[in-house]
């Protein structure tokens, strides 16, 4: 029978989630997901320097929100737990004394200033640990470990032939065994290395595609030895490309926001996000489509797309996808959202809701624009006369002083202040003038928001204030072309 695809998604939570981990996690998911496999999570917190508090917190947070749900994970639990990784500590010494005692690691007591020293030798040529403990006899090693003295477990590398491996994204990848560290595999407060742990917990939590950053590329030949040592199946591996800001830099804080949280606060849909991220490196083969929600990617998605050329992260497209999105959400659902920005910033005034979310949807890029959008609309702005300038409409201050005085009493009888009795007016206003309907309309639409260029006409100012607003708003900007 053939072995079920598994992923798993294992941060270190050490921070934030950057749009790295968020496209490996997105990777692993639609790997498993394609295949009908499973996806799991495992937490790798053996870095005790480098531990940051909420961080565990934030990486549910996120997968939650994008929709990733894992099949197994420290919250759910599952067969192959626990996962997370400081409560598998006794695992990891029992497996580094197997490869102590096979022969395939040893226990190196040299001290850290040693090592230190040893690094800032200029004539030291190999850039690494120079193997001094490598030769202890193991029976004296051995005792030494059994007396208490301080030690870390270090991994012996072949010193001699080649190592290859191959990669599903960067094909096959052959390095000479001699340019391998003896790297450290337990450190000496008893924690595995990264390097150590994952070998131990994709085996045993049989992990059969190990996706991750390049950044692990060059390590990998020392994981597949470890595999061998144990003569463990080796998993596929799946590197993926770096991603690189539009000038070719790896992505950084100086391209713009770089996390998944930084990302929503300015305004970005976690739907878009997704979909940005899924074509960082991936793409569907003989499609020019680029709007795909998880569920479709979930049935398209293939690690044969996957490209190593270094993928490009531009704002500008992200901008552009969450337009895509926001003008496809269900209108209840943007409706919503808009109203959470307004609410507080209408405080207790009413307004109209529904025309403002209308008005907004075609012109939102994100979320975070809109109080500045709808500022005409929360705040009375000052006037200018310059502001009802307008050589097209045959519109000035004067003229427009004329039309708002002309219009006032009209709109001060209608009683029920909706779209259709509102253009019925102003429409017949239009025909006993005699007036353009553009000149009407431009002179009560910069009457109603003391600003030049407005998310939506006059009409739909008029309906999103109500009223009474909207009719203050009118004997106040009369008041001023008095003056
Ligand atoms: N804990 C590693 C990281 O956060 C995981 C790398 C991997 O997926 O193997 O970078």
């Amino acid at each position: 029978m053939a072995k079920i695809t598994k992923t798993r998604f294992a941060p270190s939570p050490t921070g934030i989630m950057h749009i790295g981990n968020l496209r490996s996690a997105l990777y692993e998911y639609l790997i498993a997901r394609s295949e009908g496999g499973k996806f799991l999570l495992r937490i790798e917190d053996t870095d005790r320097e480098r531990y940051v508090e909420g961080a565990v917190e934030a990486i549910y947070r996120t997968l939650d929100v994008c929709g990733l749900h894992h099949d197994e994970g420290p919250d759910i639990g599952g067969p192959n737990g626990p996962y997370v990784q400081s409560e598998r500590l006794h695992l990891y010494s029992e497996y580094a004394d197997q490869l102590v005692a096979s022969g395939h690691a040893y226990p190196c007591f040299c001290s850290v200033e040693r090592l230190a020293d040893m690094w800032e030798d200029e004539e030291t040529e190999f850039i690494g640990y120079d193997r001094r403990c490598r030769d202890i006899d193991p029976a004296i090693a051995a005792h030494r470990v059994a007396a208490g003295e301080p030690h870390v477990i270090r991994q012996r590398m072949p010193l001699d032939g080649e190592t290859t491996f191959s990669d599903e994204v960067y094909g096959v990848i052959t390095v000479m065994n001699q340019e391998l560290e003896d790297q450290i595999l337990i450190k000496s407060d008893g924690y595995p290395t990264y390097n150590f742990a994952n070998v131990i917990d994709d085996h045993l939590m049989e992990i059969t595609h190990v996706v991750r950053g390049s950044e692990y590329l060059s390590s990998t030949p020392k994981y597949c030895i470890l595999y061998d040592a144990f003569g463990w199946e080796i998993p596929t591996f799946v590197h993926l490309p770096l991603i690189v800001g539009e000038d070719g830099k790896k992505l950084s804080k100086r391209h713009g926001s770089t996390s998944f949280e930084e990302l929503v606060k300015d305004g970005y849909l976690p739907e878009a996000i997704i979909n940005m991220i899924a074509f960082l490196g991936w793409a569907p083969g003989g499609e020019t489509r680029e709007i795909f929600s998880l569920d479709e990617l979930e049935k398209i998605f293939s690690a044969k797309g996957i490209n190593k050329a270094p993928a490009v992260f531009a704002y500008d497209k992200l901008n552009w996808m969450n337009e895509q999105y926001i003008r496809r959400l269900p209108f209840e659902k943007w409706r919503a959202m808009v109203k959470e920005i307004a609410d507080p910033l209408f405080d207790e005034k009413k307004y109209d809701v529904d025309t403002l979310a209308h008005v907004l949807r075609e012109r939102v890029t994100k979320l975070s624009d809109i109080p500045e959008m709808i500022r005409f609309l929360t705040e009375r702005l000052p006037y200018e006369r310059e502001l009802f300038f307008n050589k097209r409409a045959k519109l000035d201050a004067d003229s427009a002083s004329v039309i708002l005085n002309e219009l006032r009493p009209k709109l001060e009888t209608v009683a029920v202040w909706d779209e259709t009795t509102l253009s019925a007016l102003l429409g017949q206003a239009c025909e006993e003038t005699g007036r353009k309907k553009g000149q009407v309309m431009g002179a009560l639409r910069v009457a109603l928001a003391a600003q030049r260029v407005t998310s939506g006409g006059a009409t739909e100012t008029a309906m999103i204030l109500g009223r009474e607003e909207a009719l203050a708003r009118l004997a106040a900007a009369i008041d001023y072309l008095k003056g």
